[in-house]
């Protein structure tokens, strides 16, 4: 297929998800509605993340396309039916039997991911070694956190060109080398290993019999204890010892003499636990999807899409596609004209003053974002002999000292006494 036909086929999903509930606005969205081109719900203006849109067949046909063409196949499957590789995802079913007086029943936990290792031994210790809030079990706070990050950190429009706005062939070319760049050169998945095995691996020789038998020997509360104790291994983000028997992640990019604990396995901008333990690794660190991306190029406030074209601005500390820097509110285009900053996103003036300028407590009028205003704890007047004004007897303010209670002011305690009395 040509470029210019591929471009064709471009389009965003804006069907996907479409009234999903918000997770954080509750009831005051109406469900989720895609912007035209921003990545957030046209109702409530969270992100796609907040909302509860992608299935996990659809996050893992995410993953699946991110580990297509590099040296982590095997943690994909291409359907029959479509040839669409997915991801392999390990889901991990734990049953317990739980004795309540007389009845014993099963009680089962699913993780929606655990570390794809032979021993599931291993896999649980990770578990019980990251954050409880964090730990992926179906229909917890976990599983949505997990999700939340897999949107967050591998945004579908950092590796998907189809998954962006109107992109010209060029910068759909641009966007494929990127891709292809970092997946061979920098993207991995970390490996969940018992230290000891890989000291020994490196060595040349399998764990000896003696470390085996501490492993599987049941033990008593004093050898417990002792199994508790640090070992000569070093986490390379915290440099706290790993515990002996604890298992730790390793990332080949970054060699197998480093380790991690499972905790301490997170993107070194965003600190956040790395999603299913992909990870980006530059210069002697480790990135999530999205900042490593955001380490390499400029990403457009607006649109929340990398940047590949050279003709974009700066504005307010961020990088914005010409066509992007708009207002948050009306999307009117605002090169050349007066906006206001709210929250990190400029609005065009028309919606500040309708939408989020404080009020005078004086007239109660809007206050225009570009004239003279006095604010104290949260109240606003205009700076003006006819606005800021002694509650009680109308004498103007301005250069003078006064009482401020609650919305209103006073020039002096007798004033005060009057209306408060
Ligand atoms: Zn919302
Ligand atoms: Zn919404
Ligand atoms: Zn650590
Ligand atoms: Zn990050
Ligand atoms: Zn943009
Ligand atoms: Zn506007
Ligand atoms: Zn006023
Ligand atoms: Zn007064």
């Amino acid at each position: 297929m040509d470029l210019e036909n591929k471009v064709k086929k471009m389009t965003l999903g804006h069907e996907q998800g479409s009234g999903a509930p918000c997770l954080k606005c509750k009831d005051k969205c109406e469900g989720f509605e895609l912007h035209f081109w921003r990545k957030i719900c046209r109702n409530c203006k969270c992100g796609e993340e907040e909302h509860d849109v992608l299935s996990n067949n659809e996050d893992d046909r995410k993953v699946g396309k991110l580990f297509e063409d590099t040296k982590y196949t095997t943690l994909i499957a291409k359907l029959k039916t479509d040839g669409i590789p997915t991801y392999k995802r390990n889901v991990m079913i734990l049953t317990n039997p739980v004795s309540a007086k007389k009845d014993v029943s099963i009680k089962t936990v699913t993780y929606e991911w655990a570390p794809p290792v032979q021993n599931q031994t291993l896999a649980r210790r990770y578990m019980e070694m990251i954050p409880k809030e964090k730990q992926p079990v179906a229909g917890s706070e976990g599983a949505q956190y997990r999700k939340k990050q897999l949107a967050k950190q591998l945004p579908a429009h950092d590796q998907d060109p189809s998954k962006c706005h109107e992109l010209s062939p060029n910068e759909v070319k641009q966007m494929e080398q990127f891709v292809k760049k970092y997946k061979n050169d920098v993207l991995g998945v970390g490996d969940v290993k018992l230290p000891k095995e890989v000291e020994a691996q490196a060595a040349g020789k399998s764990p000896t019999d003696g470390d085996r038998s501490s492993v599987t020997t049941v033990r008593s509360p004093e050898s417990k204890a002792a199994a508790q104790k640090p070992s000569n291994f070093y986490c390379f983000k915290c440099k706290e010892n790993m515990r002996e028997g604890d298992p730790a992640v390793y990332a080949e990019r970054a060699g197998y003499d480093k380790l991690w604990h499972p905790s301490c396995f997170v993107c070194f901008v965003c600190s956040e636990l790395l999603v299913d333990m992909i990870y980006f690794w530059k210069n002697g660190k480790l990135y999530c999807g999205r900042h490593y991306c955001d380490s390499e190029k400029p990403r457009c406030g607006g649109c929340d899409e990398l940047i590949f074209s050279n003709e974009y601005t700066q504005a307010e500390g961020q990088n914005w596609h010409l066509k992007h820097f708009c207002c948050f509110d009306c999307d009117c285009v605002l090169a050349g004209e007066i906006y206001v900053m709210v929250n990190d996103k400029p609005v065009c003036k028309p919606c500040y003053v309708k939408n989020h300028a404080s009020s005078c407590q004086g007239c109660h009028n809007a206050i225009d974002p570009e004239v003279q205003r006095v604010s104290y704890n949260g109240f606003h007047w205009h700076a003006t002999e006819e606005c800021f004004l002694c509650s009680c007897c109308s004498k103007c303010l301005i250069g003078q000292k006064f009482m401020p209670i609650e919305g209103m002011v006073f020039c002096s305690v007798e004033c005060k006494k009057k209306m408060t009395s």
